[in-house]
């Protein structure tokens, strides 16, 4: 694939990653030459904001988005004055990513879940899209998801079923899908790849997490996001161009970038 053959818009990225800092420039050159035009850095880990702001101001295609992740939750007190600080800062679309983690938990549910309302709350003041993170908390998530009545968001690194997909879906969600479609083990989620309707698609990398399976166990980076929509259009039965395409304007939608 040469460049500009299709479009893409990398809708999660942790650019400002330490995993990064040797070749961050690089990194980024290369998802232009695969025709990244848009990517979502997403900066949980506070100590990066530098990086993070610096990248921001460099690349006008780079948009950003904080919150407090579930992992650091316990610290809410610590870090909720950089989380405002860093919501007055232009080209942040969108708070996130916030939700629950029982795989990890690493902070207990309940504080978790407090903090995890907190941000809905002011992401709905700010009038701010929610990228939502849930790894084995899928109930929890949708049920406080419906509470608070969030319907401008996204549901990151899907890996509900298709049942949980609907619920997201009926209360106006994005569903996006990272590397893990491509692992050949991925029934569950070959089914939801196929299944969400167009409008509501997105991809993603979660670099430098999650590589597709041609380059597993490597350091993700947004280049590769090609893997994963060339799964995912080839489970649709459609071009990558136009998996391409749609999920591009879906993401400039969701993050307002119109
Ligand atoms: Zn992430």
């Amino acid at each position: 694939m040469s460049k500009g053959e299709w479009v893409m818009f990398d809708t999660h990225a942790h650019l400002a990653d330490s995993r990064f800092d040797i070749d961050r420039a690089k990194v980024i050159d290369n998802a232009v030459q695969e025709g990244i035009l848009g990517v979502v850095c997403i900066c949980s880990d506070f100590e990066k904001l530098d990086v993070f702001y610096q990248l921001l101001d460099e690349y006008d295609f780079i948009y950003g988005a904080v919150g407090i992740h579930p992992h650091n939750a316990s610290l809410q007190n610590k870090l909720k004055e950089k989380l405002h600080q860093a919501l007055e800062k232009n080209k942040i679309v969108a708070l996130g990513e916030i939700g629950l983690d029982y795989y990890y938990e690493n902070s207990p549910r309940d504080i978790q879940k407090e903090v995890f309302q907190n941000q809905l709350a002011l992401a709905k003041q700010r009038n701010l899209p929610v990228i939502i993170h849930s790894r084995e908390a899928m109930k929890d998530t949708l049920d406080i998801l419906q509470n608070e009545e969030i319907h401008h968001g996204v549901i990151h690194c899907f890996s509900g079923t298709e049942d949980d997909m609907r619920i997201c879906l009926d209360m106006g969600l994005y569903i996006s899908l990272a590397g893990p479609v491509t692992f050949p083990k991925a029934s569950n989620l070959q089914n939801i790849a196929h299944l969400v309707p167009p409008g509501k698609l997105l991809v993603e990398t979660d670099s430098p997490y999650l590589a597709p399976q041609s380059v597993r166990g490597k350091r993700n980076e947004p280049s590769f996001l090609k893997y994963t929509i060339q799964k995912v259009s080839s489970l649709r039965g459609v071009s990558p161009k136009e998996i391409g395409q749609i999920t591009f304007q879906n993401a400039r939608k969701l993050f307002c970038l119109f």
